[in-house]
């Protein structure tokens, strides 16, 4: 019989929190042997492209096929502002690809099948570790095995290529909310326009995915030809433990993308730097830390400021000053640069004073009181959870 491979850190899943956290760790000089799995069934890595700030274009010296200048933001399909700001278009798994090959670290196509006594059983092999990180995104590979909570609210989205000259301007793509749980972005690409719709939900029901009547999507393309449609869905709930012994989770394993607008590579390839210092330090437990300290706040306060406008919770809809969605765009529209802090998740989700005026002195109790509820869950979740494996 072969010998048993053994190594320092197995990484499963080789999107971009497992490439990021590949890249991390040979940034900063690990010495361990690290080995990334991945069963090549590219899930969500087979979705095109992504949307990435300049930021981590230039930090992570990613490949881009694209440059818009602008931002158009909007409802339906009338724009009411625009932000000019750098925006790449990334294929995803050239990026992930990317930061595997700089990393070095060998990837080997495999589906993982159990983990026992910190040995990895996949398909073909099984393999020593020291540590294993979970980045298996919605497959949730050890939270399933482990009977872990799994995150409870998803974007889910259909993406659409549709063959169509694009009349719109070339150099910026468009955000369109919409007055319920749904919005639409829009690229306008060289020969055809990528079209997405979006939905926040706790049920993963495509059925309910579908553009209103005067979205951008019904309004201009009903007679354009569609070449390509597929659905994904992610999670933007973080769910605990992040870290259980010698087992961390990273990126949508464990809810990992931002609530907002669903933005996942700034936070993943964020928190793929707080995983690399703590395995380089021997101690999990520190990224589990750093990352709750960092983040764990902010997702809650999105995530209960999100309940007031989608979900249509009985409470809310019966408040009858509630604001629209009009309404509060109509005020970012004097304020475009916190709403793009907001959309790129470096802001506060109670962006300024006016903001917090067109708001019924109700809702924000009721926000309070979520999030105070939400806190307490996750909590709750912790300690429950903390001695599962
Ligand atoms: C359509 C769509 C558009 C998006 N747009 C943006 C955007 O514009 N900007 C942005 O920042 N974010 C965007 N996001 C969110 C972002 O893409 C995700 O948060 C991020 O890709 C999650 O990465 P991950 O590495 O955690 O998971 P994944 O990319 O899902 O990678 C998980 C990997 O693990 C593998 N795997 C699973 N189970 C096993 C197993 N048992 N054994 C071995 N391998 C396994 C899978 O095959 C996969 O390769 C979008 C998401 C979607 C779906």
């Amino acid at each position: 019989m072969q010998k048993m491979k053994y190594y320092d850190v197995i990484i499963l899943g080789a999107g971009i929190a497992g490439c990021g956290l590949a890249y991390n760790l040979r940034k900063f000089g690990y010495s361990g042997s690290v080995l990334i799995i991945d069963d090549g069934k590219k899930n969500n890595l087979g979705y095109g492209h992504r949307i990435v700030s300049y930021e981590d274009v230039k930090e992570y010296n990613l490949p881009f096929s694209k440059k818009f200048k602008r931002l158009d933001v909007g409802m339906y399909n009338k724009v009411y502002f625009s932000i000019d700001y750098d925006f790449y278009f990334v294929n995803y798994a050239q990026a992930c690809e990317h930061l595997r090959e700089k990393s070095g670290y060998h990837l080997i196509e495999e589906k993982a099948k159990n983990v026992e006594n910190n040995i990895l059983i996949t398909e073909n092999n099984e393999y020593g570790l020291k540590y294993l990180i979970d980045c298996t995104g919605s497959s949730f590979f050890l939270r399933k095995k482990f009977g872990l909570p799994i995150p409870d609210i998803y974007w889910i989205v259909k993406t659409r290529k549709i063959q169509a000259k694009p009349t719109m301007d070339y150099d910026s793509f468009s955000f369109f909310f919409s007055n319920g749980d749904y919005f639409e972005d829009v690229y306008p690409m060289e020969n055809e326009i990528i079209q997405g719709d979006w939905l926040y939900t706790r049920h993963v029901d495509f059925s309910k995915l579908s553009a209103p009547v005067n979205s951008f999507m019904n309004t201009y393309l009903n007679e354009a030809k569609v070449t390509e449609e597929k659905t994904a869905v992610f999670p933007v709930s973080p769910v605990m433990p992040l870290v259980s012994r010698n087992y961390a989770f990273l990126g949508d394993s464990f809810g990992n993308a931002l609530p907002s607008v669903g933005t996942g590579f700034t936070v993943i390839l964020d928190s793929s730097v707080m995983l690399a210092e703590a395995i380089i330090k021997k101690d999990l437990y520190q990224y589990k830390k750093k990352w709750t300290k960092k983040y764990l706040e902010k997702y809650l306060k999105i995530i209960a400021l999100k309940e007031n406008t989608h979900f249509n919770h009985p409470i809310v809809a019966k408040m009858k000053k509630y604001p629209s969605i009009e309404k509060i765009l109509s005020v970012v529209k004097d304020n475009p640069e916190q709403f793009l802090a907001m959309v790129t998740d470096n802001g506060d989700p109670n962006f300024t004073k006016k903001m917090r005026n067109i708001y019924p002195r109700q809702v924000i109790l009721w926000q309070i009181f979520h999030y105070l509820a939400i806190k307490f869950k996750y909590l709750q979740n912790h300690i429950q959870n903390r001695q599962m494996f």
